[in-house]
């Protein structure tokens, strides 16, 4: 009937006069909804967990509809991400698509560990585009949507040299298959040498990886129509983003 995780909140909103209801990322058993009650009254010691770019262990009583959170403990606040207003709007935009790509009570522990790297190098090292297109590629293989770099999707042929990369195929297509696709997007050697790196690489190395504004401007793009098809979804907060950055630079 009870259970602990640690967990993320993903969305949060208000409900009733002093209660919220709460779309949280836990690790122990995925996406889940939680009403957090009386969270709202000053003094309430749920209060300072169930913030947005909060880490925290939780307690959940199971419900029918949702869970409640009974109790909880702040592990870590990542306060610098709320404070830089682009770091700000790059977490929210990966809350969301955790929100949509995440079906509930479906644990990915993994994509957990990855969501707090993220996070904390948001936090102590501030705006990184390589950083959200780590998490994105990392979302993509956890859920099953892993593009194909090492061989043609059409005909299995490795080392192709091709640049050519098929998005409803998910992967690389050859030169000879080229033909068959009328819709392919085309990679440069760079922006492909870096996906493969952010497919494998450790979180450690994100902050060294150098790429072009080119390169960053191709991925972004590249990921965008990707997570489009695949997850079929625009993400609104993609367009704030860009709305945002049209009038502050950022
Ligand atoms: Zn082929």
């Amino acid at each position: 009937m009870y259970y602990n995780s640690r967990a993320v909140i993903i969305k949060s909103v208000d409900y009733a006069e002093n209660d919220k209801i709460l779309t949280v990322f836990t690790e122990a058993e995925g996406k889940v909804k939680a009403v957090a009650k009386g969270v709202k009254k000053a003094g309430s010691s749920l209060r300072i967990c169930v913030q947005p770019f909060c880490h925290s262990f939780l307690h959940f009583r199971r419900g029918k509809d949702m869970e409640q959170i009974t109790q909880g403990k702040l592990l870590d606040f990542y306060g610098e991400v709320r404070d830089d207003i682009n770091c700000a709007l790059q977490a929210m935009y990966i809350m969301e698509i955790l929100d949509h790509a995440v079906m509930l009570k479906d644990p990915h522990p993994e994509l957990y560990e990855n969501l707090l790297k993220v996070l904390a190098l948001l936090n102590g090292r501030g705006y990184n585009p390589l950083f959200i297109r780590y998490f994105e590629i990392q979302l993509l293989i956890v859920l099953g949507y892993a593009p194909t770099w090492d061989r043609c999707v059409a005909c299995g042929r490795k080392k192709t040299g091709s640049t050519h990369f098929n998005i409803e195929g998910g992967g690389m297509v050859c030169g000879n298959c080229r033909a068959g696709f009328n819709n392919t997007f085309i990679l440069s050697e760079e922006s492909l040498g870096i996906l493969r790196l952010l497919s494998k690489t450790a979180v450690p190395v994100l902050a060294r990886i150098k790429a072009s504004e080119a390169a960053l401007r191709q991925l972004e793009n590249f990921l965008e129509k990707y997570m489009q098809y695949h997850l079929g979804k625009d993400f609104k907060m993609k367009n704030t983003i860009k709305n945002l950055q049209k009038i502050i630079p950022m």
